[in-house]
């Protein structure tokens, strides 16, 4: 997988001044380097753009790398609520989008993900497009939410669902969630509310359409 993403990454990605800035303050702040990879942020940054999404949930911040990469996606305005455990992540993400000029379109909520769902639902927000990208253990419920969330049509994207590669190759290292992405993946593959494919970049990433 790693070969694969680096010629990926090589061919259908550009330098971009902005992303590594957002890496190395990442770095600088010792944070874990676990941004999406480049061409995974182009993917989104092009999902936002076909699908016209204007009301973006995501879900793990980190330093603002995928923030930056849905931001770009939007034709004219838009906007993203981002949910984040940790404080000082969101302040940076927030320096960064700000940095990138998107930071007017952007907010933080800070804590545990899950109880901002359940207060985002209460208030009956709606999204046009989700992003999962936080705890893996979660991963069950935000889907969950998120199809409560969601307006019909919408999409849900996923991150790290091949866990290395591991859900699918036997000889690969398990990691401490392979068990539960699999049985996330048949999840999605199969849960009636929704039309999903599988796309092998990055971590890979799962596209689903809420189609009830
Ligand atoms: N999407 C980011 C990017 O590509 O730039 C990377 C997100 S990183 C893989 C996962 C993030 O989820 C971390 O910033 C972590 O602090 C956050 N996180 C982990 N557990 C969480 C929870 N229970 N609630 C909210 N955020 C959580």
């Amino acid at each position: 997988m790693k070969k694969i993403n680096r010629y990926i990454d090589s061919i259908f990605t550009k330098q971009d001044t902005i992303l590594e800035e957002v890496i190395l303050s990442i770095e600088e702040n010792e944070m874990p380097a676990i941004s999406v990879s480049p061409s995974s942020g182009k993917l989104l940054s092009m999902l936002i753009s076909i699908s016209g999404a204007k009301n973006v949930l995501e879900i793990g911040a980190l330093g603002g790398y995928s923030g930056i990469c849905l931001a770009r996606g939007f034709t004219s305005e838009g906007r993203i609520t981002s949910l984040e455990l940790e404080e000082k992540y969101a302040k940076l993400a927030h320096t960064n989008l700000s940095k990138a000029g998107f930071g007017a379109q952007v907010s933080y909520i800070t804590g545990e993900a899950l109880h901002s769902l359940e207060k985002l639902l209460i208030e009956k927000q709606r999204f046009d497009f989700c992003f999962i990208d936080a705890d893996k253990i979660n991963y069950d419920n935000y889907l969950e939410y998120c199809i409560k969330l969601a307006e019909l049509g919408a999409l849900i994207v996923t991150d790290n669902v091949l866990v290395r590669g591991s859900v699918a190759d036997d000889d690969v290292q398990p990691k401490p969630y392979t068990e539960i992405m699999k049985k996330f993946n048949e999840k999605v593959a199969n849960h009636p509310q929704l039309e999903s494919v599988l796309i092998p970049i990055g971590d890979g990433m799962t596209v689903s359409k809420v189609i009830k």
